[in-house]
């Protein structure tokens, strides 16, 4: 049975029972993860949702799933937040950061997103220090907090962390969270409406301005030019201001440099990608929330399957969850490893080294001859380190058999290079810019 067709035969029954806000709120970024033996599975964005579908909404949906299976069936629930970006549009992804309590009519901070629930290793002790400090003193110990690193790190959850933190001591703090296009959208419209006086008085009055991903202000003159002017209003009267970005403000291109001195003016932090160690605690954290429990042996074989972000991780760690439970395996090394060679998309089993030598050619536009060559330029040294590092990490290749591949090199140099760019990686934001992209190409090759 195509679980697709049945979730959307489900869908067309359940969506006439409900207004269209309530259907988009609990159904829009659900959505089926499998068909079979009686039971359905479906993944939802948060356990919040999750809750309120078994509330409100399960006999509504055994009716449902009877009637397009045409069998009486189960309805088992993951919980997969990743879903909450994959599958949405940025609009909407981020009112899903916002929930509506039933009892209070103010919107309040998403309350997944927690310091508690944060879990602290060498890639992010600086920010969550920073992150504690401004929990301590808001406005005034470091304002802004710019927190920059690559995508799926834990800035929006560190970030969000502050703000329910904050909430928690004062239920009446004016909290504002938006995306840097949330805020351009409103400035736009502002514009069109003559309104302009209503955007301040909303972001003026804030006492805690949380805005995500700042690098899409680049190129908004208009709209820097009105942040500018909020931010220095909110910082005159010590409202704490917390800012992410991808990259740090010196490198986010067509920035005024007057707002890249506002934002450097606090405290900036970056967040790595996490080491082992760290992505071992976070899965362990992410099971325990989820109720579930894996062994510890089988947490290091997930952990090590991939350098990717967080994000991925979690992903990879529900994805075999749920194959786990729908095939009725124990969690053991073994039938895990399984699920990690099969289904992980950049798994060795779907790669090989011409693939990878490629993608890497294509990625950095160079020659495959150059890349295997002799010539010793730097715009070469970057894509053969790269080369080294993910036949040895993700080909498990040796290092004699990767010499032989890149030309004929020494194993004390692929020893070398694969090791400093596994260094750089941790260290240097550019290179693990790149590191991450080449992987994500790889992944969709
Ligand atoms: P970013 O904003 O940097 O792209 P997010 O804050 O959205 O990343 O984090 C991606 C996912 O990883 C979220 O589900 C988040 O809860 C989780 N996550 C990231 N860092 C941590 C951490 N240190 N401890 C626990 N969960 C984390
Ligand atoms: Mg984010």
């Amino acid at each position: 049975m195509d679980p697709q067709k049945v979730w959307q035969t489900m869908l067309t029954a359940i969506k006439p029972e409900m207004s269209e806000a309530n259907f988009n709120l609990w159904f829009a970024n659900t959505d089926i993860t499998q068909v079979a033996d009686g039971k359905i599975i479906l993944a939802v964005p948060s356990a919040f949702i999750k809750e309120n579908l078994k509330q409100r909404y399960q006999d509504l949906l055994l009716k449902a799933a009877k009637e397009a299976t045409q069998q009486e069936v189960e309805i088992d629930f993951v919980v997969d937040s990743s879903r909450v970006t994959l599958k949405k549009t940025a609009k909407v992804a981020e009112e899903d950061l916002f929930q509506l309590p039933t009892t209070i009519t103010r919107p309040t901070l998403n309350p997944k997103y927690t310091l508690d629930n944060f879990v602290v290793g060498l890639s992010n002790n600086v920010a969550y220090a920073a992150a504690k400090a401004v929990v301590e003193n808001p406005g005034t110990s470091y304002n802004p907090l710019f927190f920059y690193g690559g995508t799926g790190v834990g800035k929006t959850h560190l970030m969000l962390g502050i703000g329910n933190e904050l909430l928690k001591k004062n239920t009446e703090l004016k909290i504002i969270y938006c995306s840097s296009e949330k805020f351009t959208n409103d400035y736009v419209e502002a514009i069109q409406n003559h309104k302009m006086g209503d955007l301040r008085n909303k972001y003026r009055s804030a006492d805690l301005l949380l805005v995500d991903d700042i690098q899409f202000f680049s190129g908004r003159e208009g709209t820097q030019e009105e942040f500018f002017h909020t931010f220095n209003e909110l910082t005159a009267k010590n409202s704490q201001i917390i800012l992410t970005s991808d990259r740090p403000p010196v490198e986010i291109a067509k920035i005024e440099d007057r707002l890249k001195s506002r934002f450097q003016g606090g405290l900036m932090v970056d967040i790595q990608l996490p080491d082992l160690d760290t992505r071992v605690a976070i899965l362990r954290a992410k099971c325990l929330e989820k109720g579930e429990m894996l062994p510890e042996d089988c947490l290091n074989l997930i952990a090590s399957s991939s350098q990717i972000n967080i994000r991925e991780l979690e992903g990879k760690l529900i994805q075999i969850m749920q194959s786990l439970k729908a095939q009725n395996l124990p969690p053991t090394v073994e039938s895990i490893s399984k699920f990690l060679d099969t289904r992980s998309p950049n798994s060795a089993a779907n790669l090989n080294h011409k693939q990878v030598l490629s993608i890497i050619c294509q990625y950095f536009n160079i020659k495959a001859a150059d890349l295997t060559g002799p010539k010793r330029q730097k715009e070469l040294v970057l894509p053969r380190h790269m080369a080294m590092h993910i036949m040895s990490e993700d080909l498990k290749m040796t290092v004699e058999r990767i010499g032989e591949i890149l030309g004929g090199r020494d194993h004390t140099t692929v020893m070398h290079g694969r090791d400093k760019i596994k260094q750089l990686i941790n260290t240097d934001r550019e290179v693990q810019r790149i590191f991450i992209e080449v992987k994500n190409s790889l992944a969709s090759s």
